[in-house]
Formats: structure tokens, sequence, C-alpha cells
């Protein structure tokens, strides 16, 4: 599933330039996941790099947002035009 970000954020930008789907950006007050580029980094590495980055513990699974992982590579390929 993709991730969502959480209010604890703290808007660091830590997390902008480690996503490989370039699908984070900055929101006001906190910064936002697009559910439709996030692949739980699926495709490019074995985890999250957004929460492996962040000091604020702010980034969760989304549940409204719920995906296999063959999902999450198909959409990674789809994203990258594989
Ligand atoms: S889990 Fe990976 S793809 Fe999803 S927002 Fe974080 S860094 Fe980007
Ligand atoms: S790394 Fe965490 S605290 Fe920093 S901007 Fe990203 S989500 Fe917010």
């Amino acid at each position: 599933m993709a991730l969502l970000i959480n209010d604890d954020c703290t808007a660091c930008d830590a997390c902008v330039p480690v996503c490989p789907n370039e699908a984070i950006t900055a929101g006001s007050p906190i910064y936002v996941i697009d559910a439709v580029k996030c692949t739980e980094c699926v495709g490019a590495h074995d985890d999250p790099q957004c929460i492996d980055v962040c000091p604020a513990d702010c980034i969760v699974p989304d549940p409204n947002n719920a995906e296999s992982k063959d999902q999450l590579l198909a959409k990674y390929k789809s994203l990258h035009g594989e």
C-alpha cells in the first residue's frame, strides 16, 4: 500500500530527495505523499527510503490504499516506462 505522512511531520525535507518515484512534495504545513506514485519503494529498494531517513517517524501505511507487492511492482514499472 502507499504510505502517508501524519501530523508529526516537521517539514524537514529529508524524505524528498530519497524517493525513487518523486512521490513526495512539500505541503502546507506537512509534506504529502502522492498515493498514485508511492510504491513503498518496491521496484527500487528493499525498504521504504523515506521511512529510513525520517527523523520524526511520521510516515505510516495508508489504510485507504492497500496494494499487493505485485501491484506495487506493476505501478513502479508503469511510472518508469518499463
Ligand atoms: S515509500 Fe518509497 S516510493 Fe513511497 S513515498 Fe517513500 S520513498 Fe517514495
Ligand atoms: S522526512 Fe519526515 S519529518 Fe521530514 S519532511 Fe519527510 S515526512 Fe516530514
